[in-house]
């Protein structure tokens, strides 16, 4: 549709339905869909001045048009076109809103230039005004797109004005019925939130796969992909960074395909894909392969690092089935296996079950919380010349069945790219708070224990809250509790997360600096935020006796803290002559397979009992 008419369109939809005035004389309506305030609306303004082109190779009928239009009610600016390949000309170059056009011109027919508009995809209503011609000229210039048709010999310029607004009206709703058919097409057939072929459009494009394999004997793949972990986003970092992760991993499918690849989205976080002109298995799993790794890249959504695994089911037509629902079903059993055997992918296959990919973490972690396979171990902070506990370190383990035990290190990371690092932080709060509640009522250990907290969760301004609530309930009390975070965790962090550290530090809870000596923390924020522990690397602690400069560094933070009243925890001692070392050094304080390993709570005890 011409510029000026989509800028001044139209025409004000008055009820659920729009009338379209119809060229063959029936009426079409258009259902408004619950039409919603602003949106469905459509209203019609006629623009001020109607530019017009009279297209007429006769110049008493140019100038009798022109008068009658002069006295009419419409304001127009009329463009005059004594010829046909003008009038075509001015239709390309100047967008007039309406066209009012002679059948016989000099060079053309009226209808001769319809041909050539509608080659141009030129859609300016058209006015058609002749002297000669019978019904089946109507007939074919309607066909052609006339709006309007009139008699010269029954000219006048109410019947003018009226064929001209009518048109500007029946253009305008045209235009926006186009529209709305585009929209509902889209809608009917692509996904709105990733772009990507909907349901709809997968089945119908397997069928037409199915049909064209039948046909020429080509073959393809199908797989089913499904996100891990994916309800944990959404109930995490909340439903606007789901929506952003489903667009970033459509797009990162899309990089990957070819174009005669079909990428959809089922729906949630469920995707297919359908490989044309797939032959081999190793050629899908190449496919699954590229796909695991393009995925396996953390996304970065707005503040937050999301990683995000993916378990395919892999069939092929026609080895694995030649029906779309049979293929279907294949696809998603082999996607299924891969969820149940934390795999990220696994073959179709009947009699094996021979294909699949690395095992992953992630997921099983999941199922670790829920099936209850970590437990915590505590390790001893002792006072160096008294030997006297004075707190506990718990430092959470993790027994998984299929992958027997699995060190923090490795598991620690993951979880705080996922957001699983939430849930398995309140399940640590959870299992050492029970623990030092069975301690007390057995009369045992009353030292405060520290738990560590990964910098991810100090953006959770209600971290203060909920572990408030967590003491509370086993009427345990704050200075029961120590958090430790490492030190490059606070010098990165951002104004937020140091609130939430002063926030726990108000409250009463301990707040220990892990690892220091490795970042760059100022010791005015170690001032203002009360801290009270610092635990010295192990990298400065270990090779103490046999490093000069590692003992510059342990003295110097031993005199500081020292004039801070902060308690200085050594860690990583292996040795009676580093633990020597330490104490001419003024750190009073230490922690180390030297004195105690980790320990279960049991051992802990039995170990508390040969120290006494
Ligand atoms: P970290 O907080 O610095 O914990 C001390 C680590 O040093 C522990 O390893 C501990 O077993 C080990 N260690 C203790 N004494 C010695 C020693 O004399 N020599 C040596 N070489 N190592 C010693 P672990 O338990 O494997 O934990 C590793 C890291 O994983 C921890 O470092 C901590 O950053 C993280 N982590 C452990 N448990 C948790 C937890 O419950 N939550 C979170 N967020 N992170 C944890
Ligand atoms: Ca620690
Ligand atoms: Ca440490």
């Amino acid at each position: 549709m011409a510029e000026a008419v989509k800028r001044n369109c139209p025409l004000r939809a008055q009820m659920n339905s729009i009338r379209l005035a119809s060229v063959d004389g029936r009426s079409l309506y258009v259902q408004n869909a619950s039409p919603q305030q602003g949106e469905n609306e459509f209203r019609y303004s006629r623009p001020k001045v109607i530019r017009l082109l009279l297209a007429e190779d006769d110049d008493v009928d140019r100038e009798r048009v022109q008068r009658l239009l002069a006295r009419s009610r419409l304001s127009c600016e009329i463009i005059e076109a004594p010829s046909g390949k003008q009038a075509l000309e001015i239709m390309r170059n100047e967008a007039p809103d309406c066209l009012l056009l002679d059948y016989h011109l000099g060079d053309m027919t009226g209808i001769e230039v319809l041909n050539q508009m509608a080659q141009d995809g030129v859609a300016t209503p058209v006015i058609m005004i002749t002297g000669v011609g019978g019904e089946e000229l109507v007939v074919t210039a309607m066909r052609l797109g006339v709006y309007d048709y009139l008699p010269k010999s029954l000219l006048n310029k109410d019947k003018l004005s009226d064929a001209i607004e009518s048109s500007l009206e029946q253009a305008a709703l045209q235009w926006r019925l186009i529209e709305m058919q585009k929209k509902l097409e889209r809608m009917s057939f692509y996904d709105e939130l990733t772009g990507l072929p909907n349901r709809n459009l997968f089945f119908d494009r397997l069928e037409q796969e199915i049909l064209n394999a039948e046909r020429d004997g080509s073959r393809f793949a199908l797989l089913m992909m499904d996100l891990n972990l994916f309800k944990e986003v959404n109930d995490q970092l909340g439903h606007g960074v789901g929506d952003k992760v489903l667009a970033e991993i459509a797009s990162r499918f899309c990089s990957v395909a070819r174009k005669s690849d079909t990428i959809s989205r089922l729906g949630g976080d469920e995707f297919t894909c359908l490989l044309h002109g797939v032959e081999s298995v190793s050629c899908a799993v190449a496919f699954a392969e590229k796909v695991v790794d393009v995925i396996s890249t953390p996304l970065a959504i707005d503040d937050n690092v999301v990683q995000v695994e993916v378990s395919i089911g892999i069939c092929l037509y026609p080895s694995h089935g030649t029906e779309a629902s049979l293929l279907l079903s294949n696809a998603d059993h082999a996607m299924y296996q891969a969820k149940k055997s934390f795999r990220d992918y696994v073959v179709h296959d009947a009699a094996r079950q021979k294909e699949s990919g690395r095992i992953h973490v992630g997921l099983h972690l999941n199922r670790a919380l829920d099936h209850k396979e970590l437990y915590m171990v505590y390790q001893p902070k002792i006072n160096l010349m008294t030997h006297e506990v004075i707190a506990l370190e718990a430092l959470v383990r993790w027994r998984s069945p299929e992958l027997g035990l699995v060190g923090p290190a490795q598991f620690i990371p993951l979880a705080e790219r996922s957001a699983l690092i939430t849930k398995l932080t309140f399940a640590i709060v959870d299992m050492v708070l029970d623990q030092m509640v069975a301690w007390r009522l057995q009369k045992q250990l009353r030292v405060p224990v520290s738990i560590n907290i990964s910098a991810r969760l100090l953006d959770d301004t209600n971290l203060p809250a909920k572990i408030l609530d967590n003491l509370h309930r086993r009427n345990l009390q704050a200075a029961d509790l120590m958090v430790e975070v490492t030190e490059t965790a606070l010098a990165s962090s951002n104004e937020l997360a140091k609130r939430v550290v002063a926030e726990l530090a108000a409250a009463g809870i301990g707040i220990s600096i892990d690892d220091f000596g490795t970042g760059f923390t100022s010791f005015k924020y170690i001032r203002d935020i009360d801290i009270s522990e610092i635990k010295i690397d192990r990298l400065f602690v270990t090779d103490l006796s046999e490093k000069e400069r590692d003992a510059s560094i342990v003295r110097s933070i031993a005199l500081l803290s020292d004039s801070m009243a902060v308690r200085v925890v050594a860690e990583g001692i292996e040795s009676q002559e580093c633990q020597s070392a330490l104490t001419r050094l003024g750190c009073m304080y230490g922690q180390g397979y030297h004195i105690a390993h980790p320990m279960r709570a049991d051992e802990l005890t039995r170990w508390l009992q040969r120290l006494h």
